[in-house]
């Protein structure tokens, strides 16, 4: 640390994002990528748009706000799109915590839920999830603050259904509930809708999982225009061009691609079905995922042996070795085959230390 760094941040424990190994020797199940290219209409725009790159990029991201507003059939003032959906996520803690809304979320949750908080000096409020790993509704209901809720949730891939969330909006109208749906599309309930009927709810989502942009760093969130408008006053205070000219044409086309997105989707959950049967068939435990990872443990392994074993035969998983989830690894879905290779080795492990 130099010595002019502001004691603001000093004591600041930034976010371990999942490791992004140099050399592609690991089967990669560690960063819930897709497995997937992006789509070639995606590739084609990106590409074309490279020209361009000598000017800025269009800071009101027009083109893809409308293309995404009809997509999700919303107006475009409803939406705004950001630099993967992090930086929505900051922005929210900025925008919508403060002394007398601390920030509310689960004990188990995205990791990076209690940096935004610190970096923005935010008090929070944990409302542990019940022994089963389930989010405890009536805690968040009585909880007095601004809720972030990841559905489903992460590392456990559990999802509440819509009506679910919608009980938590409807308790307190006064209360914002942001609900991050990073991983939504494989196999949870949208709560896009609600943001018709309240004013109270902001969704996040982002192209990193299902539509394979990862790399290209887009996310956007939908809530009513007051909300969106907030969140671009502090978008314009930090960087209107925080979408650059080729992840935007990316976007576009991204959008244009329904069916790749659906197939991938399909694809997906349908290798997730394979992947708990098998894990469950070795007598592990896998909690029940709605994402495109699954959490698991082994009564006769540590989640830190399991992680390590994977690692030394070329496989990568997450691993947290946080209390309540030690004994346990993230395992991203990959393509078939990756996975077909990740059930060989982990059975291969099990059968070895028996
Ligand atoms: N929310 C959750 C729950 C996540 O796991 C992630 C990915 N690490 C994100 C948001 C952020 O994704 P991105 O910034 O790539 O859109």
């Amino acid at each position: 640390m130099s010595r002019f760094f502001s004691d603001k941040y000093s004591s600041l424990k930034p976010y371990v994002p999942g490791e992004q190994p140099k050399e592609m020797i690991y089967i990669k199940l560690n960063t819930n990528e897709s497995p997937f290219p992006p789509s070639k209409k995606a590739i084609e725009l990106a590409t074309a748009e490279a020209a361009a790159l000598n000017l800025y990029p269009d800071p009101t991201c027009e083109k893809l706000r409308l293309a995404a507003a009809a997509a999700l059939n919303i107006s475009s003032d409803k939406i705004i799109f950001t630099n993967g959906s992090d930086d929505i996520l900051n922005f929210a803690f900025m925008a919508f915590c403060s002394p007398v809304a601390p920030a509310v979320f689960p004990d188990i949750t995205y990791g990076f839920y209690p940096v935004f908080a610190a970096l923005n000096n935010i008090k929070t409020i944990v409302v542990p999830l019940k022994s089963d790993f389930t989010i405890d509704i009536d805690g968040l209901k009585k909880a007095k603050g601004t809720i972030f809720l990841a559905n489903p949730n992460a590392p456990t891939g559990i999802a509440l259904t819509r009506s679910e969330i919608e009980g938590i909006v409807k308790a307190d109208r006064n209360r914002l509930v942001v609900v991050d749906e990073a991983y939504v599309d494989f196999g949870a309930e949208s709560c896009i809708s609600l943001t018709d009927s309240y004013d109270n709810i902001l969704v996040v989502q982002t192209f990193s999982k299902s539509r394979s942009m990862a790399g290209a760093r887009l996310g956007y969130a939908v809530g009513c225009k007051e909300l969106i408008a907030d969140l671009e006053t502090i978008r314009y205070s930090t960087n209107p061009y925080n979408i650059n000219r080729m992840t935007m044409a990316a976007g576009i086309g991204a959008l244009f691609d329904e069916k790749y997105f659906k197939d991938n989707i399909s694809e997906i959950i349908s290798t997730r079905e394979y992947v708990v049967e098998e894990l469950k068939k070795m007598g592990m435990n896998v909690l029940p995922s709605k994402a495109n990872f699954v959490f698991a443990s082994s009564s006769r392994l540590s989640g830190e042996t399991i992680y390590k074993e994977l690692k030394k035969r070329g496989v990568l998983v997450r691993y947290f070795s946080v209390e309540r989830t030690r004994e346990y690894n993230r395992i991203t879905i990959g393509s078939r085959k990756q996975m077909e290779i990740f059930i060989k080795v982990i059975k291969d492990i099990l059968e070895e230390q028996k």
